[in-house]
């Protein structure tokens, strides 16, 4: 499984199924009593493998010491891909959802060791926020062009968009927002570099930088008029295309709780 993951001939899902999935009461075991689900699988429907995560000691002292990280490959006896799901933006990449039923694995499917999963994920979900992040000022970048090109070829009342002092003052504010955010992500990039990005700087990017993508695409479709609910105009997309930045990931709400839990942790 390893080699051919290592030649990409198996696509990847990485997720987190959800908390009631069963424990794996010994290595690599799923509980065979239960059928559990979990929805919302980003490239679900294609991938050829999932990375699991189980409740493997329900006797440990926290939940975080007691859960671990399995290989499922498509195809394994009580592994179901259930429906792709109907979204409304993200429209090139498929979201399944999945069913668990009496999973049997190799001891060989346990990722890393025996209930570290939960230090596993820690680790790598910063970088899952940085790109979220960092994917929201990229995109805010993008639409900020597309509306200030649309708003200057645009005619109304004898003159272009652009010109009303309102409009003007919008994309100032637009661009100003998008320039602080862009600094922001860029040095959370360089912490990230140098292995210091911390759960807490990594949420407030997610939180602030996706908060600020919606605000874009609702004033850059603003400024786009009727065409800007038309999808033959790249801002319709963007437009929908950002609603789910502030809720996968964790949603911002969830990345507030990480960010005061520092702050109240550091007091
Ligand atoms: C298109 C898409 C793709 C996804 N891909 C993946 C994937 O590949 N892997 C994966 O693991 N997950 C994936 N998800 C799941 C995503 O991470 C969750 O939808 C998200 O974390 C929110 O969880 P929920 O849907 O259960 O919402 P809920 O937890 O039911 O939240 C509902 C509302 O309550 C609020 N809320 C909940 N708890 C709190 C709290 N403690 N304090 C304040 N407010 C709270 C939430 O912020 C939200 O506004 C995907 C979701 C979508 C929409």
């Amino acid at each position: 499984m390893a080699k051919r993951l290592l030649r990409g001939t198996l696509r990847l899902w990485g997720g987190r199924a959800p908390p009631c999935l069963p424990p794996a009461s010994s290595l690599a075991r799923l509980d065979p009593r239960a059928a559990v689900g979990t929805v919302f699988v980003t490239n679900g429907w294609l991938c050829d493998i999932v990375i699991v995560v189980a409740i493997t000691n329900r006797e440990a002292h926290s939940p975080a010491h007691g859960i671990s990280l399995f290989l499922v490959e498509n195809g394994m006896k009580g592994f179901i891909k259930g429906r792709k799901l109907d979204k409304i933006g993200l429209k090139a990449q498929d979201t399944a959802e999945f069913f668990f039923e009496d999973v049997r694995l190799p001891a060989g499917a346990l990722l890393g060791e025996e209930n570290k999963g939960y230090y596993y994920l820690m680790q790598e979900l910063p970088q899952e926020r940085l790109l979220i992040s960092e994917i929201a000022v990229s995109a805010s970048e993008f639409m900020f062009e597309e509306t200030r090109d649309y708003v200057k070829q645009r005619k109304a009342f004898g003159k272009t968009v652009a010109d009303l002092q309102t409009v003007k003052h919008k994309l100032a504010e637009l661009k100003t927002s998008i320039c602080v955010t862009r600094a922001f992500v860029d040095s959370c990039l360089q912490l990230h570099r140098v292995k210091r990005l911390d759960v807490a700087t990594a949420a407030m990017a997610k939180y602030w930088a996706s908060d600020l993508q919606n605000r874009v695409a609702y004033d850059c479709l603003q400024l786009h008029g009727g065409w800007g609910y038309m999808f033959e105009y790249p801002i319709a997309k963007a437009y929908v295309d950002a609603r789910v930045q502030t809720i996968y990931g964790g949603t911002n709400e969830i990345m507030k709780e990480l960010i005061a839990r520092e702050i109240i942790h550091d007091q």
